[in-house]
């Protein structure tokens, strides 16, 4: 698939350009081609390993994302435009003024899964040499700190054992906490075209929800939340039972008794899941050679996640399915560069290249190396911790890069009200316009995707180029010169002198030799020599590099990176989610991805197809329980937990189980006024790895009733937020459309347009229909459609996609009957991202017995044949309107 979008910069001589996609950890390969004109079109990769070829709908409209209109081009110092050398100064200043006061732990760097490899690197050693603390951690603490810590307790290192090509060789993969088919696309679509090569390969979902990845299952588990460590702890005991161990491999395993014996005495009640289903998935485990668990958020975001991981790793190392073609656990990451953030030291308890912070050998051998002043001898504050120390006034300044955690971090109005009273706030971002970057006292431009340089490592230890196609706009730097710069002002010029990205790659290699001879696993020593020249043309390869190896699988055979070189089995003794449910909170949330947008949306909301296939925030309930509550279909609802308060939009389905709801975790404060559901999350970390349990909260729910509701669309980029209880906003194809809904009924409907548009004298048309308690106000120049609002006592049933695909396009009059004429096909909701092919297009081609099966919608409309993420959804429709057909 190739997506091309209109002219973003100006023009120059055309060129390709080989780099990775922004967003997940599958890390795609991507080709992007500039002409003459500026047109900038990208494409997946046919040579890069993680991909081939394939993108999912996120990297499809990749080129979508570059325009311009709310970047951040020059550093702001409250609010005000600054140059960059009293932006720098301040940082600095704030930062050693606070240091010399209260010392060096109270300060902080709050860093992101954003970063390239080099970046990180120089932020990990300016905090940890220079500054002397070790307070720097990521949100990757938030996505995979148990994976880490799973890895670490059993492995001796954090280390992803297998490849991606195990994916493709294991005759079992089970998906457990992960709904790859949404939030690793490209991953999923790997294993559908291996299933339909393998017949033998079955596919296990364990998911307390049935998503998209439920469409490959050869079985479903609708596992009770927090069930996963008595679930793989019952797998352990049946391999007792049944001689299933690996006697052979068992040589280089410490601890299985005391493992298998705490598997034993589990209570197999907590999975919630029957005998015939449990027995179900044993022999299917058990009974194939083969077999690769593939786990993720689901199993991360727990407060007990890493006795969950290591649950699941003891199945694997008991049986020694680990390290060899299409055997292992596999932890698959979030973000675009979590693994390169493990690697460089980018969490609070590691040091670089995979060496321990604990051990004074490897703090000497770092803090030789980096000619550091200082090196902290215990971990820093892990990400929850470190905002509840801002909270308390224990820290007193903190730098927070490329992510936005009043939105993301649990107890978010905590964490919004810890910055907001913070002494010193530093935000780098690529836009001022989140709702973190508010609260700052400076916040510096950085250098976006496409414009920046660096290295990524993907989930099965690829490490590949991200490299610039663009110009760099305005004043914005690449982020390791702007932490270089600030340690220079601090100091230590001399330790931070580089002159461009390939010198700290290959100050990083140097000291990866130094951490291989301590027995680090992380050593890419035979890179260390490597020119600009050698880091420019640097193909995609596989961790390790070094004189003793190169890429391949890890532990396979049996050596580990212990004391003892042998792998350790933990005795897991399953512990409940940490909020229970209660009279006053009585459902439990799940929160998660949807498929088109990534992370708080600064980026993918720009692409206004990717905004069309779920454009507002929700919560998924199921129908039972929305009826006892007494909330309908498309009504609001509104949830609190002890921390927060949102109302979202309800969305019945019985694919969430009772009792359990369902949110997206996206929206923020720019895009919805009550939809940042991390606001109910409990910050209960898992007290091993310190990753916060996002996805069992308690809840409670409550039918939301407003005086009206509405709809809104306009052609203005610049929407000022709209005056009322309810709102959510996103960009169309022509501008912005919203859903509205208000307490206080306003007495005059076209004066809250005007207001709310900020057109006190366009032309109007307008329809009020007093019985019914309606009104639809068209604004509009010269005959073409401006703004419209559409308000009722109901929300308003009209055609959304239709309308807001007519701003600047129609006669208002048209666009006041609220839905497509005769002559104006109308699309509906986007189901395929990649072709933009609506749901009633879709629709169509079943009821006319055009299209009746996936395929033969492919044939026709090319919906799924680009990424194949909206198969799932199409298989649904199928039944569906299949359905309809014939009941009709
Ligand atoms: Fe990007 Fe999609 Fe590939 Fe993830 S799967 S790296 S989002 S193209």
């Amino acid at each position: 698939m190739n997506a091309e979008a209109k002219p973003q910069r100006s023009a120059t001589a055309p060129t390709v350009t080989r780099t990775t996609c922004a967003y997940c950890g599958v890390g795609c390969g991507v080709l992007v081609s500039r002409d003459a004109d500026g047109t900038i079109a990208v494409k997946g990769d046919p040579d890069h390993p993680a991909n081939y070829g394939r993108l999912c709908s996120k990297g499809t409209a990749l080129a979508e994302t570059l325009g311009m209109d709310d970047r951040l081009l020059t550093p702001q110092i409250h609010g005000q435009p600054a140059d960059w050398d009293t932006a720098l100064t301040t940082v600095a200043q704030a930062f050693q003024n606070t240091i010399r006061t209260h010392g060096p732990n109270s300060v902080a760097f709050y860093v992101s899964g954003q970063l390239l490899t080099e970046d990180y690197y120089v932020a990990n050693k300016l905090m940890k040499g220079f500054i002397g603390s070790a307070n720097i951690d990521t949100n990757s603490r938030l996505c995979m700190a148990s994976s880490v810590a799973g890895h670490r307790r059993a492995f001796g290192t954090d280390t992803v054992p297998g490849q991606y090509e195990d994916l493709e060789s294991a005759d079992l993969i089970v998906l457990t906490g992960s709904n790859l088919a949404w939030c690793h696309p490209v991953l999923f679509q790997r294993i559908v075209a291996a299933k339909a090569e393998n017949p033998n390969m079955k596919v296990v979902v364990i998911d307390p929800r049935r998503t998209a990845s439920c469409d490959l299952a050869d079985l479903h588990l609708p596992i009770a939340s927090g069930g996963d460590a008595a679930l793989f702890n019952g797998l352990l005991a049946q391999i007792d039972r049944r001689n299933a161990a690996d006697p052979n491999f068992l040589k280089h395993v410490n601890g299985a008794d005391a493992a298998i014996a705490a598997a034993h005495e589990s209570d197999l009640g907590l999975t919630g899941l029957s005998d015939d289903q449990l027995n179900a998935f044993y022999d299917m485990w058990i009974g194939t050679q083969k077999v690769v668990t593939v786990y993720s958020q689901g199993i991360n975001q727990s407060s007990s996640g890493a006795d969950k991981v290591n649950a699941i790793l003891n199945c694997h190392l008991v049986t020694g399915r680990i390290g060899t073609p299409g055997c292992g656990p596999f932890s698959v990451t979030g973000q675009p560069n979590a693994m390169g953030g493990r690697e460089v030291g980018g969490l609070a308890n590691m040091l670089a290249c995979h060496l321990d912070i604990e051990n004074p050998d490897h703090r000497d051998a770092v803090q030789a190396s980096w000619d550091a002043p200082a090196m902290p001898d215990a971990p820093g504050l892990k990400a929850v911790d470190m905002f509840r120390a801002v909270a308390d006034g224990t820290i007193k300044a903190i730098w927070i890069i490329h992510t936005n955690p009043v939105v993301t971090m649990p107890e978010a109005d905590k964490v919004r009200d810890a910055l907001a009273n913070c002494d010193f706030v530093a935000v780098t971002d690529i836009t001022a316009q989140t709702d973190t970057a508010k609260l700052a006292d400076v916040v510096l431009p950085a250098a976006a995707w496409g414009e920046k340089s660096g290295t990524v490592t993907n989930s099965d230890r690829t490490i590949s180029r991200q490299r610039a196609m663009l110009p760099t706009p305005g004043q914005c730097r690449a982020d390791w010169k702007i932490l270089a710069d600030v340690a220079s002002k601090m100091g230590w010029g001399q330790q931070f002198g580089w002159t461009c990205e390939a010198e700290i790659f290959a100050e990083y290699a140097r000291l990866s030799g130094v951490a291989g001879a301590l027995g680090s696993d992380f050593d890419i020593s035979d890179l260390s020599d490597l020119t600009p020249e050698g880091y420019d043309g640097l193909a995609p390869f596989v961790w390790p590099r070094n004189a003793r190896k190169s890429g391949g699988r890890f532990f396979g055979d049996g050596k580990f990176h212990t004391p003892d070189g042998k792998a350790r089995m933990l005795p897991i003794t399953p512990r409940a989610p940490e909020s229970r449910k209660s009279p006053k909170y009585p459902y439990r949330l799940n929160t998660g991805r949807v498929r088109d947008q990534w992370h708080t949306m600064t980026r993918t909301a720009k692409a206004p197809r990717l905004n069309q296939h779920l454009a507002e925030p929700y919560l998924e309930i199921h129908p039972q329980d929305a009826k006892d509550l007494g909330i309908k279909p498309a009504q609001l609802v509104q949830i609190t937990s002890p921390h927060g308060r949102v109302i979202l939009r309800a969305l019945l389905a019985d694919t969430v189980q009772r009792g359990d709801v369902f949110a997206p975790m996206h929206w923020t404060g720019q895009t919805a006024s009550l939809a940042r559901v991390d606001t109910l999350v409990a910050a209960n970390p898992d007290p091993v790895s310190g990753q916060p349990e996002s996805k069992a909260s308690t809840v409670a729910l409550a039918p939301f009733q407003p005086a009206w509701f509405g709809y809104a669309v306009c052609a203005d980029t610049q929407m000022p937020a709209p005056d009322c209880t309810y709102w959510t906003r996103l960009r169309s194809a022509n501008g912005w459309r919203m859903e509205l809904a208000g307490e206080d009924m306003p007495n005059d409907w076209e004066a809250y347009a005007r207001a709310l548009f900020g057109l006190p004298d366009a032309q109007i048309a307008k329809v009020t229909d007093t019985a019914r308690g309606t009104s639809r106000i068209a604004f509009h120049h010269d005959g073409r459609l401006l703004a419209a609002l559409f308000v009722g006592p109901q929300p308003v049933a009209i055609s959304r996609g239709h309308i807001s695909s007519r701003v600047g396009q129609d006669q208002p009059v048209r666009v006041l009957a609220g839905r497509a004429g005769a002559d104006q096909p109308d699309p509906g909701a986007t189901v395929c991202a990649c072709l933009n092919v609506g749901v009633n297009q879709i629709r169509s081609a079943i009821e006319t017995g055009a299209a009746l099966s996936v395929a033969a919608l492919g044939t026709a409309l090319g919906a799924g044949t680009s990424c194949g993420s909206c198969r799932p959804e199409l298989a649904i429709l199928l039944k569906k309107f299949a359905k309809e057909e014939v009941s009709a």
